[in-house]
């Protein structure tokens, strides 16, 4: 993968006369071509300590901590269904009495992905409208949770496996219902047995565990910095609203719950509110 580095150099002549011109420097390392739905780190570097930046990615804006470091690192994404293939603008500013901007582009990267054609029951192909109202408000429900951003950031990466099973369908994956077709897969499945343990990708809190129309049981978890982690199709909760979890802990049982065609884990991972792909997560390299 090609990396760009990126440098802003500010001269505080002006404000200072008496003492040498100080160049205060911010260093912005990302990569320079990323395939649609896949999540990347951004790195940056400050010849000083960092109190806040502002982070803009197209029209997004998070605000990160870096707590007196000169180092921070945050991820960033596109989303399948929502994103654009093109060059999308990165800017991030290090805020402070003298605000120091580096702005550069990022190729969001146009990717093929394969056809998957399911058989459901016909009323979760196309619901009947008794339930349109349900589906309106879960939606609404879930949109408002992943559009939050939290400013404290339980991330570690790599992520933890939810469960040991391997990838079932990937990300992407053009989707068609008893051949309607339908949005994108937007996660990842994973092979999990009914009632097998599912385990938290990384620490944060539950912000959500509720039965929704389509995902089923299904627990979402904020790690902070926009970064949510959701699980669907579950048979039992191991958890609750607000708890506070640890990398690994055990929140839930596999199942068969909302529109499934058996047992799995559904993993969604949102960045900002856009869907990734949270298998080049679970290893350091992204983009495998
Ligand atoms: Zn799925």
């Amino acid at each position: 993968m090609m990396f760009r580095f990126l440098m802003a150099i500010l001269l505080l002549a002006a404000a200072m006369p008496p003492t040498p011109a100080l160049a205060a420097q911010l260093r912005v390392e990302c990569p320079e071509v990323i395939g649609i739905g896949l999540p990347f780190v951004v790195r940056v570097e400050s010849d000083e300590p960092m109190g806040k930046l502002l982070v803009e990615w197209g029209d997004r804006k998070l605000q990160v901590s870096a707590a007196g470091n000169r180092d921070v690192q945050f991820l960033l994404g596109s989303d399948v269904l929502k994103s654009k293939p093109g060059p999308q603008a990165l800017r991030v500013t290090r805020l402070g009495l003298s605000p120091v901007a580096v702005s550069t582009h990022v190729l969001v990267e146009k990717r093929e992905f394969p056809e998957q054609r399911l058989t459901v029951p016909p009323e979760m192909a196309t619901p009947p409208a008794a339930v349109q109202e349900r589906i309106a408000r879960e939606q609404a429900e879930v949109r408002e949770i992943l559009a939050g951003v939290s400013a404290v950031n339980h991330l570690s990466l790599p992520l933890m496996r939810p469960v040991p099973g391997a990838v079932s369908s990937a990300y992407g994956l053009r989707r068609f219902f008893n051949d309607l077709e339908r949005n994108p897969h937007r996660g990842l499945d994973l092979k999990a047995a009914l009632g097998e343990p599912v385990r938290s990708a990384a620490a944060g809190q539950v912000v959500l565990a509720a039965d929704h129309y389509y995902g089923g049981r299904s627990v979402f978890i904020d790690h902070g910095l926009g970064v949510y982690s959701v699980y669907m199709h579950l048979d039992e909760f191991r958890t609750e609203q607000g708890a506070m979890v640890e990398a690994g802990q055990v929140i839930g049982l596999a199942g068969q719950t909302g529109r499934v065609t058996g047992p799995h884990l559904h993993l969604g991972f949102y960045v900002l509110d856009m869907a990734v792909d949270p298998s080049a997560l679970f290893f350091p390299k992204t983009g495998q």
